[in-house]
């Protein structure tokens, strides 16, 4: 009987420099692939299970591999992303085979720069893979969105998976999210891109997102637009919400001008114009998360901004990249002195997209 080879599958985690809470909306967002990634060792299993370990989390995960088992009751819960992915893919014709997975990230968890999506793209490659199926990399995005969705029942948008399946090294990714069209932009040599974690975790994430995707959801319904992306800001001028998810996808094909341009004011305007609507229209900043950005500008970078879903994790910025890392070490500093939390700070570079390797 011959036996597949043993292979790894690799996805990286993402930070978006503009354009939150618009990809459900079927609106722009523009994320970048960082160089961090998951990585997923595949051996053959046995009787019929598909067995996972983490070098990260705790605990042995053991789910049936014909997709039976119920997602959302699996311990330990990180299992959870496994058994979404086997629901995911099997529901798409995959015939999962008995598997042992080792799963080893470095994108950090729990810090809105999509730990999740990276392993659940992860997943959804090697399990597919392993049954013989080569997924096209737009239907992966969406069976890995929906291995999310299974897992941990938060209604996503595809913004992560497509960053983590499209990435490109040194360019950010200008995303259509209701063509799925993607552009890549290169990243010019002195502009560096800034991340900033804030030292509290994403609490409340889950709970608010699916509060403000229904607010959106209801002012398209509304308005008689299949989504926000089809209203004009003069539809939505009275109504925050959606008035931020309008004025953020201008933004976005703004940023991706400049960009184009080199302009790295331009781009740290558009990006601090974009916290403020995330703060007071889309109320979904923390105290924490906006002095962040506003040490980091006192610092010296061009702009900053939340990146993510918001309520903590991470900041995103721009400067030039002669100057990175003392803005860096800077915000830093004043940042730990004025709220007595230790912020985790690092320069970003854009990372390849997800794909195999073989292992002898
Ligand atoms: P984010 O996507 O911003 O990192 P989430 O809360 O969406 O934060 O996802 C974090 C979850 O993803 C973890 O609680 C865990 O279930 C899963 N996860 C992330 N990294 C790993 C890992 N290395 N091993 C196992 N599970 C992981
Ligand atoms: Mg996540």
């Amino acid at each position: 009987m011959s036996r597949p080879p043993k292979v790894q599958w690799h996805a990286p985690g993402r930070v978006n420099l503009i354009g939150d809470h618009t990809d459900y909306c079927g609106g722009f967002v523009l994320p970048m692939a960082l160089d961090r990634e998951c990585v997923i060792t595949v051996a053959p299993g046995a009787a019929d299970r598909v067995n996972a370990t983490s070098l990260q989390l705790e605990g042995v995960v053991d789910v049936a591999a014909d997709g039976r088992d119920d997602p959302r009751a699996v311990e330990p819960s990180w299992g959870r992303f496994v058994a979404g992915a086997v629901q995911a893919v099997t529901e798409r014709g995959v015939r999962v085979p008995a598997l042992d997975l080792e799963v080893s990230s470095t994108v950090p968890a729990g810090s809105g720069l999509s730990s999740s999506s990276a392993l659940a793209v992860a997943l959804t490659l090697a399990l597919a893979d392993a049954g013989g199926v080569e997924l096209d990399r737009r239907d992966a995005a969406r069976v890995a969105l929906d291995a999310e969705v299974r897992a941990v029942g938060v209604p996503g948008g595809l913004m992560d998976q497509l960053a983590s399946l499209f990435g490109q090294v040194d360019h950010a990714l200008l995303i259509d999210c209701r063509s799925l069209d993607i552009e890549a932009i290169p990243i010019p040599d002195d502009i560096a891109v800034l991340v900033a974690h804030c030292g509290l975790p994403r609490t409340l994430a889950d709970s608010e997102y699916a509060e403000r995707r229904a607010a959106c959801e209801r002012a398209a319904a509304a308005l008689g637009v299949a989504t926000l992306r089809n209203a004009t800001i003069e539809q939505v001028r009275e109504n925050p919400r959606a008035r931020h998810v309008v004025t953020e996808n201008a933004r976005v094909l703004a940023c991706a001008d400049a960009l184009r341009a080199n302009d790295l004011d331009t781009i740290g305007a558009l990006m601090l114009a974009s916290h403020a609507s995330l703060r007071d229209d889309f109320e979904v900043s923390t105290p924490q998360l906006d002095l962040l950005v506003e040490l980091l500008v006192e610092a010296g970078a061009a702009g900053a901004r939340l990146t993510g879903a918001g309520f903590g994790g991470c900041a995103v910025g721009v400067a030039r990249s002669r100057d990175a890392h003392n803005v860096l070490a800077r915000a830093a500093d004043r940042y730990q002195a004025a709220s007595g939390l230790e912020p985790t700070v690092f320069i970003a570079r854009a990372g390849p997209a997800a794909g195999r390797t073989l292992i002898a």
